[in-house]
């Protein structure tokens, strides 16, 4: 770290916030006082605490926003995600034509008597789009005659739609440009859109987008739109360079429309108020977290779904009572439905009742979320060190019952273990992931040994050998805490997920779309 010329052996809070790297609210939230000695600025550059590089370091995160855009504006927002699906359904059904195409050349080739080599040369002569600029470049050429009206909306749109069929083509061919094989379950060949199916989307990557004010964001082609909720605290990030926008993704749910912005930013979060301290968390889902030690040890779960289960469950009978009476020629007099005959006409009624439908699973959704993020947010304020179960929720699924399966679902376990990586990454603090089969519930925290088996009914846990009565899941959370004390005493950091510096987990953004910025820019 070059530090600034000096002359005394004393820095003010600015010049030592500008030889650090970081913003002197950084330094202040992390405690430090308001005059540096030069040697202690070198010790902190030269050996930066963990609080230090991730105040220094850029991630990419979103600000989403809900809208209240006007009746034109809403026009113009259905029309750009209309374009967006439109491009993308037209790439598709090129790529496929020239697949088809090609094997056509394939089959002339052998039925001429050639070789291997000749005919594979000959089908590579029938150039199959794949990647975005090549779909782009057919786009470009195509589409004066195939979409006359294509200048009505922003070039981004049909852009941002061939992106997304770029994307899923690179994952039907299992690869991934960065890293080699693709992780995670192999995908299908991308199938085409449909209006109405899933939501609509666009992504704008440049032009004139941003916070224009507190209350409003600034879109291309489409102008200042109101937001729902205030914009000033990132509109403040902006002002102060700490932030930048590098793209904004429109989308709708459920009759809403949200603006999702992806920024660049300099996070300075308050380091963790109980640094040395550990905390095990028991992610279920009787209790949405039980932690082992919190003042109140147990966080509700909302189960958001179940409560709104009775009402679902009404509106979906509803829905289906509408879709029989519009298309009675569909279902036998028994009430079965006949194969082959697809339900296809609708009503006004019928469209308003899934418009309901979808804001209470919206409603659900939106619960759910907030817990999760007061949960996680909470957690990595608070504890140095953070410990969880790496659960494996489709295993789980898989053994049990459909009222399980939907709490599971519900309780969004995976979603806690993903905010917590980052939320910590952000506060310096380490996260901790049990291994998949670590026993935190068959082993006794108090002496140590393990049961064999523990029924999921038994909700006190007993041990025989020392006679500790504890709540089931309070003694994994214990476990869990235990844990922590014994990697750190076996190395460093060996089941730590925030190994790597943050700031390469949280800029290693797969739909980035413009080159990261150069490292250690101030
Ligand atoms: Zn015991």
């Amino acid at each position: 770290m070059s530090g600034a010329p000096v002359s005394t052996g004393v820095l003010g809070a600015r010049q030592a916030a500008r030889a650090l790297g970081v913003s002197q609210a950084a330094l202040r939230r992390a405690g430090m006082s308001r005059e540096f000695s030069v040697s202690e600025v070198q010790r902190l550059g030269e050996h930066p605490p963990e609080w230090l590089v991730a105040q220094r370091s850029f991630v990419t995160q979103a600000y989403r926003f809900a809208l209240d855009p006007t009746p034109a504006q809403e026009r113009a927002l259905t029309s750009h995600c209309g374009a967006s699906r439109f491009a993308y359904n037209w790439g598709l059904a090129l790529v496929k034509d020239r697949l088809e195409r090609r094997e056509r050349v394939r089959g002339a080739g052998y039925r001429e008597l050639l070789d291997d080599a000749q005919v594979e040369r000959l089908a590579r002569g029938v150039e199959v789009p794949w990647t975005l600029a090549e779909l782009r470049r057919e786009w470009n050429l195509a589409k004066h005659e195939r979409a006359p009206w294509w200048a009505q909306n922003s070039k981004e749109s049909y852009s941002s739609g061939l992106d997304a069929l770029a994307r899923s083509l690179e994952s039907f061919s299992d690869l991934d440009s960065k890293h080699g094989r693709r992780r995670g379950a192999r995908v299908g060949f991308p199938r085409f859109k449909r209006r109405g199916r899933g939501r609509g989307w666009c992504r704008f990557t440049t032009g004139a987008l941003g916070v224009s004010s507190r209350t409003r964001i600034r879109l291309p082609r489409i102008g200042h739109v109101r937001t729902h909720e205030p914009t000033h605290k990132l509109q403040r990030r902006l002002h102060a360079g700490s932030a930048s926008v590098l793209s904004a993704s429109i989308s709708e749910q459920a009759r809403r429309w949200y603006c999702s912005l992806t920024v660049e930013t300099q996070r300075n979060d308050r380091p963790a108020s109980r640094p040395d301290q550990i905390v095990g968390v028991d992610v279920g889902i009787g209790h949405l977290a039980v932690l082992w030690t919190h003042p109140d040890d147990r966080v509700e779960n909302p189960r958001a779904l179940q409560r709104a289960q009775r009402r679902l469950r009404r509106y979906q009978r509803k829905l289906d009572r509408q879709r029989r009476a519009n298309n009675p020629g569909c279902y036998r007099p028994d009430g079965t439905a006949i194969t082959g005959r697809r339900p296809s006409r609708s009503s006004t009624r019928r469209r308003a009742t899934g418009r309901t439908l979808a804001r209470a699973h919206a409603r659900a959704r939106h619960v759910r979320r907030d817990a999760i993020h007061k949960l996680t947010t909470k957690l990595a304020a608070t504890y140095g060190t953070v410990v969880v179960e790496k659960l494996n929720a489709k295993g789980l699924c898989r053994a049990g019952n459909r009222g399980l399966r939907r709490a599971i679902h519900d309780a969004g376990l995976a979603e806690i273990r993903r905010q917590l990586a980052y939320k910590t990454a952000w506060r310096g603090a380490t996260l901790i992931q049990a291994p998949t089969f670590y026993p935190s519930s068959k082993r006794c925290s108090g002496c140590g040994t393990a049961k064999a088996k523990l029924s999921l009914s038994e909700r006190t846990y007993r041990c025989e050998h020392c006679g500790l009565q504890i709540d089931r899941d309070l003694n994994a959370a214990r476990n869990l805490a235990a844990l922590a004390t014994r990697v750190a005493g076996s190395g460093p950091e060996t089941q730590n997920a925030q190994s790597r510096p943050p700031n390469r987990r949280c800029t290693e953004n797969p739909h980035k779309t413009r080159p990261r910025r150069a490292a250690g820019r101030p």
